[in-house]
């Protein structure tokens, strides 16, 4: 049998574990020019979230009662095509279940010798890419400025902080608690790290971090974190805006303060993006976070929560931020 798990309830508000359905089907069977794929390790990001509801985005929502699918690390284990065989690992956007047929299309080989097979899924996946892409893209720091990241301990944000540093930048991290804010400092090598959560005023608290101003804030989440960073923003400051979790369970549209003073006093630049945006520097961004990662310059961090029935939870805990660095299901 084959465990598979799909969207039984759009969520309203923190998605739970009633939203998700967990059944069996029988083990799939392939044809010729098919590999059969068993999932290894599953990636559970907070976009998912987007998708699990029905508004227009820029991909399209999920089908209830159909599988989830995100960025899975499969090894193959049956063929029939010459180009795959049994034992590769590939890494692709497949469903949640534990044995998948695919017809090739959309897999890439990946290496576990050069790298952790999981780490495809997180610094040399779509989580590194968007870091290193949005901050050099949008960011462009230069060394002795400060950027300050958002989500500074999650995937995105703690390669984001680390490039930073590698480009000689002042970076501040802003992470929801201690254990988070003394690893972005002591293992990471973050100059100041403040935890939202405790700190009772985020602009002085920022003031205080960043003495010089902000010149680059890379915004993962959005709410009144990024407001106490935009009030902080230097002259010519650039926010790369990746993401916003603290509004992705709202079931109303919250207000702050409207930014277009500050960005026209300040002359900020201010972009939206997706990664995707930046396919076509995809090649030379894996190249460069490898070499980093080669070199001891970048390194990563990873929560690993095991087990396939565990996919919604990990998911769900994403919002309580249980996970420092990648969160990741091994299967
Ligand atoms: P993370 O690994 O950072 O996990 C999510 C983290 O968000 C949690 O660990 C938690 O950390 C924090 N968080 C949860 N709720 C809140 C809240 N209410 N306020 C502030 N922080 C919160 O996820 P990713 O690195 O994968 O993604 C980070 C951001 O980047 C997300 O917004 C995501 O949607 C976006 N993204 C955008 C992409 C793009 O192409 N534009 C691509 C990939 C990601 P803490 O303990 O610090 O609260």
């Amino acid at each position: 049998m084959n465990k598979v798990i799909l969207l039984k309830n759009r969520p309203v508000g923190k998605p739970t574990l009633d939203d998700f359905q967990l059944l069996e089907e029988e083990r799939p069977a392939i044809q010729e020019g098919q590999v059969l794929l068993k999932t290894l390790y599953v990636s559970v990001d907070p976009y998912l979230r987007g998708r699990m509801s029905s508004a227009k985005s820029y991909v399209p929502p999920f089908e209830l009662n159909k599988p989830i699918h995100s960025g899975v690390i499969a090894e193959v284990v049956e063929s029939k095509r010459s180009d795959f065989k049994v034992g590769d690992h590939v890494s692709a956007m497949l469903d949640w279940k534990e044995l998948q047929v695919s017809d090739g299309r959309g897999l890439t080989k990946v290496d576990g010798s050069a790298a952790s097979l999981s780490a495809y899924l997180g610094v040399l996946g779509m989580t590194g890419l968007t870091a290193y892409l949005g901050l050099t893209e949008i960011g462009k720091p230069k060394s002795d400025e400060t950027v300050v990241v958002s989500g500074a301990a999650g995937a995105v944000g703690s390669v984001v902080g680390q490039i930073a540093k590698i480009l000689g930048c002042r970076v501040v991290g802003i992470a929801g608690t201690d254990e988070k804010t003394s690893m972005l400092i002591a293992k990471l090598g973050f100059d100041a790290a403040i935890n939202y959560k405790t700190t009772p005023d985020m602009k002085a608290a920022i003031a205080d971090a960043a003495p010089n101003g902000v010149d680059v804030y890379f915004d993962n989440v959005g709410g009144d974190i990024s407001d106490a960073v935009l009030a902080n923003i230097n002259q010519f400051g650039r926010v790369a805006v990746c993401g916003s979790i603290s509004g992705y369970n709202d079931t109303e549209v919250s207000m702050g303060p409207r930014v277009q003073g500050i960005l026209v006093k300040n002359s900020v630049l201010m972009q939206g993006f997706i990664v995707s945006n930046y396919g076509s520097k995809f090649p030379e961004a894996i190249t460069q976070l490898a070499s980093w990662l080669q070199d001891g310059k970048l390194t990563y961090t990873e929560t690993i929560v095991d087990g396939f029935d565990n996919i919604p939870q990990a998911f769900i805990d994403l919002f309580e931020g249980k996970n420092e660095g990648k969160m990741i299901v091994r299967v």
